[in-house]
């Protein structure tokens, strides 16, 4: 190709938009891609959707059928299933762990650290408690061979009046 200075002139058609999808992806994919990639997954457009949601804005708890309606507002398409099958997968990578609040309900909360929950009935909303705050009590014995794998502690609230 021959270049001369001299020759080069701009004009409007020189000047194309920025195609900012290709050359500055979103700053949160990469790490979606890297989440997925350390943990051994293929980083399916499903998967990384579902990793932005979860993990894109500080911890979160929330269920599969939450999860789900914020993925509906996306470009792509995503079953309930898929939902369900990809937190239960992150949770058994230990990228999510589950709470459950009750027998039917089942959170998947994106802070792995110790902590333990304080749920709020009415309003169906889990908040955290560092474990640090929270002094237990004896433990039974355990059966041998056995060892605390960890204690989940979740302290329901309802508004006071309410039967
Ligand atoms: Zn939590």
């Amino acid at each position: 190709m021959n270049f001369r200075p001299d020759s080069r002139r701009f004009d409007s058609a020189d000047i194309r938009p920025i195609e900012i999808n290709q050359l500055a992806p979103e700053p949160a994919r990469p790490c979606a891609v890297d989440l997925l990639q350390t943990v051994g997954l293929r980083p399916t457009a499903q998967r990384l959707v579902l990793t932005q949601l979860l993990f894109g804005s500080g911890d979160r708890h929330v269920t599969a059928e939450m999860l789900y309606e914020e993925a509906s507002g996306s470009s792509v398409q995503i079953s309930l299933a898929t939902v369900y099958n990809t937190l239960n997968h992150f949770a058994e990578l230990g990228l999510v762990r589950r709470v459950s609040v009750d027998g039917s309900k089942t959170y998947f909360d994106t802070n792995i650290s110790d902590h333990h929950h304080v749920y709020l009935e009415n309003r169906h909303e889990l908040i955290d408690i560092p474990a640090s705050l929270v002094q237990l009590g004896a433990l039974p014995d355990i059966p041998e061979g056995y060892e605390v794998s960890r204690i989940d502690l979740v302290v329901r609230l309802r508004r006071k009046g309410r039967g």
